[in-house]
């Protein structure tokens, strides 16, 4: 027999053909679906206040009245309709306003008695204001309780809505959609998925309905993690990886080009990549280090070792600017040695595409560093030993890229400067190796940051001019390209002129992501060749940019910038003996939450750290570029609020999945995809 959560809403009486239409429209097609469609809110309307204790101005309190009069009347200058109806109880009167409903007029009726459920107002006399009212002789169950409120679904309204929740919850079995295995089940002190059910929708108390919620949770990241666990198990046993092995000769050769000492952390990172190349089964590894830590030198060495055994190596970076960097520094490092390095992006001239296209397909070693354009049409890398994806993280779909059908599947080495904190670390690459550079390269001069008003800027631009004297270069960060009228910010050119004014006897530039990559390439150069003093520059810089003589940083407008991305752009500096100096200019009507992120930023330097309050400020959904890293969508889970549940869940499903092989973790996990379902999956 049919489940009950598998029957469509059609079944629930009073949900029509148009109505199910709408709740489609939310992906709400079965029973199961709508009692995990979870209430943003409740309102407490258990207790039942005696007139004359009403108190506290738009406070939402229920009474309990009869009707003693009522009248109808239009507001003299607006387009207004009020019905005020006047009520008592043992204690006292109370007027209640209703407006533009006129139709109530003739629905209440003098001495019947009614609750009435509102917001209290304190105008001219003291009354309730379009409240929710249900005659006490014949209840419809939304007085007296928790009332949950849903938000809302089409042209549905709370209430209407949840009535539908009602009827189901007072028809739900005792038995279970699915069930968790009895040592989960106890492990975890989980409930029972009807009491949930019954907390969240009909609750009691204020507490029962948070356990319902967190089972719920518990079952979808659960789910989840089953099913990376298994996909990952999966990947192991069927793929294997290209065997690429370290010796003698190519530790010497390492040693030779390796332009300064590496630090602990480097070695310990590079020791975990050489032991994934060395196994059998394809690396899948995430390194995550600050900017400036020294990713670079891993990547190239990395890359070293597999050309040396033969193999061809692709790097891949978000822009043209970054993949022109790696080429020159791998280029610079590798000078006084005989390897193929060749670049391809967007602009590489067709004869030269042409030429390491002929390499690829000839199976000679090379290094091949490069944008998307490594991923496109026309590309086949027969021999890719190693691929190394610079932040970028839309890993899954590059991961599928990669992969296509190949048994062969190439050692894969993400880096990114993005400190992810460890809960959205493991829901976002649940299935990746993780290696962290903590350690900062020596030598370094301290990064200062402050954070100023605009009214400021005067002061502000004489010490970066003094700076400039000094020798040193200087990155001016503008958060916009055009005008914009909503935040009365001038467009970038227009900046760019004042600042080419102010600093009349020096040579300023623009970039910004808009300009064609020849000119991007042209203007770093410029930079990087100390011709440029100050860069005038859209966040574009944000990612890897290298030029260790710019100390100085000033980002415009630092309140239209979030944590992570000021935490970026203060990445590029610093990357010197010399102490570098990022300021932040703010305009002056902060708001609270702008003044706690730009204090948080002056204070905190860790990235880890500042990721962490980030993400507490302002939830997974804003912070930077969790949008781009594709965070899976739980419908219930909540992956800040939820965190512990989420390492609990993952134990549990790494250990099932353990205890009980591939096959029967499959099957618990066939049911249960049944119910939880993810439209942003990794692999
Ligand atoms: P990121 O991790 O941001 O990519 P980079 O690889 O660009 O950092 O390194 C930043 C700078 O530090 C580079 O100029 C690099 O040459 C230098 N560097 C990296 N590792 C070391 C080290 N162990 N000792 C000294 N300098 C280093
Ligand atoms: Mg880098």
């Amino acid at each position: 027999m049919e489940n009950f959560y598998d029957k469509p809403l059609r079944y629930i009486k009073g949900i029509g053909p148009r109505i199910a239409e709408e709740f489609k429209k939310k992906g709400i097609e079965k029973i199961w679906d709508l009692l995990t469609y979870l209430p943003f809110r409740y309102e407490d309307r258990r207790d039942v206040v005696p007139i004359s204790f009403l108190k506290y101005p738009n406070k939402n309190y229920c009474i309990k009245g009869k009707v003693f009069a009522k009248e109808f009347f239009r507001a003299r200058y607006r387009n207004l309709t009020i019905v005020k109806i006047a009520v008592f109880d043992e204690t006292g009167f109370l007027t209640i306003n209703f407006y533009n409903q006129p139709y109530l007029l003739d629905i209440f009726k003098i001495n019947e008695e009614y609750y009435f459920y509102g917001k209290l107002r304190f105008r001219k006399e003291i009354s309730l204001e379009n409240p929710h009212f249900e005659l006490v002789a014949k209840p419809s169950g939304k007085i007296g309780k928790l009332y949950p409120i849903y938000p809302s679904i089409g042209d549905y309204k709370p209430s209407r809505i949840s009535l539908f929740f009602q009827k189901v919850i007072d028809n739900l079995p005792e038995e279970e959609p699915y069930n968790l295995p009895e040592e989960i089940m106890e492990k975890n002190k989980l409930i029972s998925l009807y009491n949930s059910f019954n907390f969240i929708h009909k609750p009691a108390d204020l507490e029962n309905n948070e356990n319902g919620r967190e089972r719920l949770s518990f079952d979808e990241f659960f789910t989840y993690f089953l099913y990376l666990a298994i996909y990952r198990k999966m990947r192991d046993e069927l793929y294997k990886g290209p065997k690429i092995e370290i010796n003698e000769e190519i530790r010497r050769k390492v040693k030779e080009i390796l332009p300064f000492k590496l630090t602990e952390d480097q070695k310990k990172v590079l020791k975990e990549i050489v032991s994934d190349l060395s196994s059998s089964k394809p690396m899948y590894r995430l390194l995550q280090g600050d900017v400036g830590c020294g990713k670079t030198i891993i990547a190239l060495i990395s890359s070293l070792i597999a050309y040396e055994n033969g193999w061809q190596v692709a790097i891949m970076a978000p822009t043209s600017i970054l993949a022109e960097q790696h080429y020159e520094r791998f280029k610079n490092i590798l000078k006084n040695f005989n390897y193929k390095i060749e670049i391809l992006t967007g602009g590489t001239k067709q004869k030269k595409r042409r030429e390491i296209l002929e390499i690829l397909k000839k199976k000679e070693s090379i290094f091949l560093i490069g944008t998307h354009a490594l991923i496109s049409e026309g590309v086949e890398m027969p021999n890719l030993g190693l691929c190394i994806i610079d932040e970028e993280h839309k890993f899954g779909v590059i991961q599928r890229q990669i992969l296509r059908e190949k048994k062969l599947v190439p050692h894969t080495l993400y880096m990114t400067a993005t400190p992810i904190p460890r809960s959205l670390t493991l829901t976002l690459y649940g299935d990746m190796d993780i290696s962290i550079i903590k350690e900062m390269p020596p030598g370094r001069g301290k990064i200062l940051t402050y954070v100023r008003s605009k009214e400021k800027i005067k002061e502000i631009y004489s010490f970066v001019e003094k700076k400039l004297k000094e020798g040193r270069q200087a990155f001016f960060i503008y958060p916009i390209i055009e005008e914009s009228e909503e935040f009365e910010l001038p467009a970038l050119e227009d900046f760019l002129n004042q600042v080419k004014y102010y600093f009349s006897g020096y040579n300023v530039e623009m970039l910004h992501g808009r300009m064609d990559w020849k000119e991007k390439n042209e203007i770093m150069a410029r930079f990087h060749s100390k011709n440029t003093n100050i860069l005038v520059s859209t966040p574009v810089v944000e990612v890897g940019v290298d030029v260790p003589n710019a100390t100085v940083m000033v980002i415009h407008f630092g309140e239209r910038f979030g944590l992570a991305q000021l935490h970026q752009l203060r990445g590029r500096i610093g990357r010197s003996s010399h102490n570098a100096y990022c300021i932040v200019v703010h305009n002056d009507n902060l708001t609270e939450e702008g003044k706690i992120r730009l204090s948080n930023f002056e204070k905190i330097k860790d990235g880890f750290e500042l990721s962490e309050v980030d993400l507490n400020l302002r939830g997974p959904g804003d912070l930077l570029g969790t949008r781009q890293w594709g965070i899976p969508k739980f419908k219930v889970a909540d992956i800040i609020k939820d965190r512990k549940i989420l390492l609990m869940a993952r134990d549990s499903a790494i250990e099932y999945l353990n205890k009980k092989g591939l096959e029967e973790a499959n099957k618990l996990l066939s049911k249960l995809l049944n119910y939880w379902k993810f439209k942003e999956v990794l692999i």
